[in-house]
């Protein structure tokens, strides 16, 4: 393996892939997508050993595009030549999405089968077959139970969060659906971590792996100290300019949930003397382009996101991220505290939420499998009242611990001293 190449074309990407990688402004490869792309262009099964926020999607999707396309079999009636399982819809889709991106100068046609929503659109879209299937378990098994879905042809089968199927009891449903695939293919199992189970799959599924075992690069929760307010919706605008008072917020990434919300947020920032920027994606590449440019060389203290277009920002130094809404989907917010916290750094996330979120807010507490720390009003000079939220009275006695910055404001908020004030924080 040879770690200099870091272009994706070195990596043996053809040009409409790493076309569009570039129009996701991805400039460089993650460690996975290093050491994975190579290898399964070359046909090879792997054992990957990744959290969501490495790269990993890109690292499966690409050269899997590449095969693909590389080969204009057509897949039969009902069937498909490549089947992707993830343990949850919203997974499902997302992987989904990515296909979509990357492919955009290819021509293949991919779809998703998950539950919770009426099986006839899924059944027609794959009347004619597809290149790639994207499903959850156990609506997979019913439409092919039902004869709708056949994976007689799939010559390529991917495994992702294996960890969290065998959490969710998929494993017998996997092997059921193994069982009907070709011997010869090309496998990939993706597993955050490798309970017993999971090895034993991979044993049986996988034909002389290459395994491949990355720390997350772009997303690193535990290095991400974690806050949250609990603030009626109507005052949260008022405590993110509080916070912004604080110097030590010297390169921050507001997330909110629409992009009307980010452009009215940074104009209301700049009104209150914040420069800030909105990229969202309704704005154009250069537009986009420029606001990051104008965050990168500081020029905009504040860069306001959405979701999509948080994806692929590469801006190191970012002091903090700050959910002015929360994410819908519990994964996002993994996606967005990645922001901070890159290459080495720790940093700081502070979330917002208001008596209509407290649902997500569970929903992240369980997927990073702890709770976030209750901020006080106290922490930052100036910030308003907080609401008292029953989230807070069932984690009573732990001290919160929220502070953005130590002992007031400091006249110069160079990194270091940020540092500084955090490690002093820490070891106290
Ligand atoms: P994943 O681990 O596949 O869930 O990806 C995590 C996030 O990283 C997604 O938002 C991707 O769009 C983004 N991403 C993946 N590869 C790269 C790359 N090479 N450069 C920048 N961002 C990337």
């Amino acid at each position: 393996m040879i770690l200099t190449e870091q272009t994706f074309s070195g990596l043996g990407l053809a040009e409409p892939l790493t076309r569009a990688l570039a129009a996701a402004n991805y400039t460089k490869p993650t460690p996975i997508q290093i050491q994975a792309i190579p290898a399964l262009l070359d046909g090879r099964d792997i054992l990957g050993m990744a959290q969501t926020g490495t790269g990993k999607t890109a690292a499966f999707t690409c050269p899997l595009l590449q095969r693909l396309t590389g080969n204009r079999k057509q897949a039969g009636a009902r069937a498909c030549r490549a089947l992707i399982l993830a343990p949850t819809r919203e997974l499902a889709i997302q992987i989904d999405d990515s296909i979509r991106n990357y492919a955009r100068f290819v021509s293949v046609r991919h779809t998703v089968i998950t539950g919770g929503v009426p099986q006839n659109r899924q059944v027609r879209a794959m009347q004619r077959g597809v290149d790639i299937l994207v499903a959850t378990p156990g609506r997979l098994l019913d439409l092919i139970k039902q004869g709708h879905v056949a994976l007689h042809s799939a010559q390529h089968l991917i495994l992702d969060e294996g960890d969290r199927m065998f959490d969710m009891g998929f494993i017998r449903d996997i092997r059921k659906i193994v069982a009907l695939l070709p011997h010869e293919r090309q496998t990939m199992l993706f597993s955050a971590t490798m309970p017993r189970e999971i090895e034993k799959l991979a044993r049986e599924i996988l034909d002389d792996p290459i395994r491949v075992e990355v720390t997350p690069e772009v997303v690193t929760v535990d290095r991400v100290e974690q806050h949250v307010y609990h603030v009626p919706g109507s005052a949260k605008r008022g405590l993110l300019e509080d916070l912004m008072a604080d110097p030590a917020l010297s390169r921050v990434i507001v997330f909110t949930r629409t992009k009307h919300g980010a452009n009215r947020l940074a104009g209301q920032l700049l009104k209150s003397g914040v420069n800030a920027d909105a990229i969202h994606g309704n704005k154009s590449q250069g537009a986009r382009q420029r606001a990051l440019e104008n965050f990168r060389d500081s020029t905009a203290r504040v860069l306001v996101a959405t979701d999509i277009a948080a994806r692929g920002i590469d801006v190191d130094g970012v002091t903090h991220v700050i959910n002015f809404d929360l994410p819908m989907e519990a994964e996002s917010y993994i996606h967005r505290i990645g922001r901070t916290a890159r290459a080495g750094a720790s940093g700081i996330a502070i979330s917002f939420c208001d008596p209509s979120e407290r649902k997500y807010l569970r929903d992240i507490e369980r997927l990073i499998r702890r709770p976030l720390s209750p901020a006080n009003s106290q922490d930052v000079a100036g910030a308003g009242p907080r609401e008292a939220a029953p989230e807070e009275d069932r984690r009573s006695g732990r001290k919160p611990h929220g502070k953005p910055a130590e002992g007031g404001r400091p006249a110069q908020p160079g990194k270091k001293k940020f540092r500084r004030n955090r490690n002093r924080r820490r070891a106290a």
